[in-house]
């Protein structure tokens, strides 16, 4: 058995397809996000970011700097083991309490990421169900799907926010049917939004359980950041939701909040839960004191929004396909895997400018794009160039500009609300 041949294939087929991933080699620059180094074989050199998910900049707040470090140098750096064997440090005591409330929920459960989170509680959750039925969005994230993979139950999929196709699904089930319908508030790839409320009323009407992933939205919608549930009023409605403490809030884990029984019994039977080690004290610190912040500031949120909608009516006005999105996420559509990377690469070593292609599978084939995600952190003069640089990559390219495929002068920009 010739054992390395098999990888080595595995890579080549990907390489065929334009699907091989490079991850460029970057240092962030804590006080000057989002600027970044990026170290290249000739050297050193200075990039600007325009795609991180540190959405709001919290990854260099100074309180949450100093309660990483304070923490830290208090308590150590690890965890010391699984909750079982070490008991839950303090701050992860502290952060439970925290979340819990964010989201106006009796309990909350931390695990190590974002992922592990939605793979542990979907699956430990339909698992525990007798003969559960899933019902899940056609474009949850991939730590949803292994969820359901997961949990064995059986699955139908809705096409994409449509209610009525949910409504059929809901409607066959027969209402003595258990039912967990798993939908993701915003979808991050388009920029788009479940109508959550509406889902909720279907969910009451026959029966269902509703689990809802707001990793793109807790920290920036809602009043205290409580996410999109928050904002339309409807988190008492959602029997679990779902966050990461690693996109807004700026650190490292995933989290759910729900009821006291819902969440003793994803504690006590997820395997992804049980047999790894907690996360460690100075993050779930750092963690708490993000979450806490931004429960009371709304300034990053209303400044996040504000350059999110100026980036869309910026580059629109270059003549961009900036696809249609009612979030923070600026998707300019490219079409083609292999034009989506090298626009990528012209960016980076031509502009200085760091965005990641999006090709397939993470969307489909035909809309591989540019995904841009503006924050609070990114100025004018930053997304004047952006949109100079995109224009120029795109007649390079020989990629189709609408309309007038000038960027507009700098102070062209400043009409722009
Ligand atoms: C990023 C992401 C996750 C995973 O969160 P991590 O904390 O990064 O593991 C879960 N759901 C969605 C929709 C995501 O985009």
């Amino acid at each position: 058995m010739d054992y390395p041949r098999i990888f080595e294939d595995a890579i080549d087929s990907l390489k065929q397809e334009r699907r091989y991933r490079v991850f460029a080699d970057l240092e962030r620059v804590a006080g000057r996000f989002p600027h970044a180094v990026h170290h290249t074989p000739s050297g050193r050199r200075d990039v600007v970011v325009w795609c991180s998910n540190d959405y709001l900049g919290m990854g260099q707040n100074a309180g949450v700097i100093r309660a990483m470090q304070d923490t830290a140098g208090r308590m150590g750096t690890g965890a010391g083991g699984t909750r079982n064997i070490s008991g839950t440090n303090h701050p992860l005591v502290e952060l439970e309490a925290e979340l819990a409330d964010l989201h106006g929920k009796p309990a909350s459960l931390v695990f190590t990421s974002g992922f592990i989170s939605n793979e542990a509680s979907i699956s430990t959750i339909a698992r525990l169900i007798p003969d559960c039925l899933i019902l899940s969005d056609s474009l949850n994230h991939a730590s949803m799907i292994a969820g359901i993979r997961h949990s064995g139950a059986e699955k139908r999929i809705f096409r994409h926010n449509d209610l009525e196709h949910l409504e059929d699904l809901l409607r066959r089930a027969g209402r003595e049917r258990a039912k967990l319908i798993v939908f993701e508030s915003v979808y991050s790839m388009d920029g788009d939004i479940a109508p959550i409320a509406a889902v909720c009323d279907l969910a009451e009407r026959y029966g269902a359980m509703t689990y809802l992933d707001e990793v793109h939205a807790v920290g920036m919608y809602g009043p205290r950041g409580g996410g999109i549930a928050e904002r339309d009023g409807v988190m008492d409605r959602v029997d679990v939701i779902e966050g990461t403490l690693a996109k807004a809030y700026g650190t490292l884990g995933g989290y759910i909040a729900s009821s006291t029984a819902i969440c003793d019994a994803v504690r006590s039977y997820a395997p992804e839960f049980i047999f790894t080690t907690a996360l460690p004290p100075a993050i779930a610190a750092a963690a708490c004191t993000s979450v806490r912040y931004l429960k009371r500031s709304g300034a990053e949120r209303a400044a996040h929004q504000a350059n999110a909608a100026r980036t869309k009516a910026v580059l629109r006005a270059a003549g961009l396909p900036v696809m249609p999105s009612e979030a923070h996420i600026v998707p300019v559509l490219v079409g083609d895997p292999a034009r989506c990377r090298a626009a990528t690469e012209r960016l980076l070593n031509g502009h200085g400018i760091y965005i990641q292609p999006i090709n397939y599978p993470t969307v489909p084939r035909g809309t591989e794009r540019l995904r841009i995600t503006p924050t609070p952190c990114h100025t004018d003069a930053m997304l004047a160039a952006l949109a100079d640089a995109l224009v120029a990559v795109w007649q390079e390219l020989d990629l189709p500009l609408g309309g007038d495929a000038v960027a507009p002068p700098l102070e062209a920009l400043a009409a722009v609300p």
